[in-house]
């Protein structure tokens, strides 16, 4: 089965991430998330009374069970991964070639551009096109990918269906010191 997934994460990349039980705690509180369910041995939430304003659906919003009241099968859920010691890159098969936010180059071998990354995270590369330095985190990943330590999972959003509030992102932004970025990501 498809999966669609709102992401959000820190930006830049490399800013420290909040520490997990921080982050868990007031998520919890301000009601995004609720209860736990287990999903292949890995520990998910179910969206929380607040989760509707939290999240800004674009179109139609979808009937979404909050607040722990759910019967059987249930599409949304959260779960927040990191922070690792090292950054990830996150993309799916919606993923759309990247392009140099200087020139517009198309890096059709954007695998080679974050294998490299991979290899040295912090390291710049020079747009073959233009020759300004840049790292792979800078590219226009056209919210189809992203990198960082610390990601929190929303199961069950299409791409650009919904956007993170104001407030969910000021939240955020308030328990990390940093600012966060969304993107969506699809597994066929
Ligand atoms: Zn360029």
């Amino acid at each position: 089965m498809a999966e669609n997934i709102l992401i959000l994460a820190p930006a830049p990349f490399d800013a420290t991430p909040p520490d997990h039980g921080m982050l868990l705690k007031t998520l919890r509180e301000r009601r995004f998330i609720a209860d736990t369910l287990e999903i292949n041995g890995a520990l998910h939430y179910h969206p929380g009374e607040a989760f509707m304003t939290l999240i800004t659906f674009l179109g139609c919003s979808p009937m979404i069970a909050t607040g722990g009241k759910h019967n059987g099968e249930q599409s949304c859920h959260i779960a927040i991964e990191g922070p690792s010691a090292e950054p990830h890159f996150l993309a799916g098969d919606n993923l759309k070639i990247p392009r140099c936010p200087y020139c517009g180059h198309r890096y059709d071998d954007w695998q080679a551009v974050v294998n490299a990354w991979r290899a040295a995270p912090y390291a710049k590369m020079t747009c073959a096109e233009c020759g300004e330095t840049l790292s792979a985190t800078q590219l226009r990943w056209r919210k189809c990918a992203g990198f960082g330590r610390l990601f929190i999972k929303v199961w069950g959003i299409f791409e650009s269906e919904a956007v993170p509030s104001p407030n969910l992102l000021s939240l955020l932004e308030s328990c990390s010191g940093t600012e966060w970025q969304h993107f969506y990501i699809r597994h066929n």
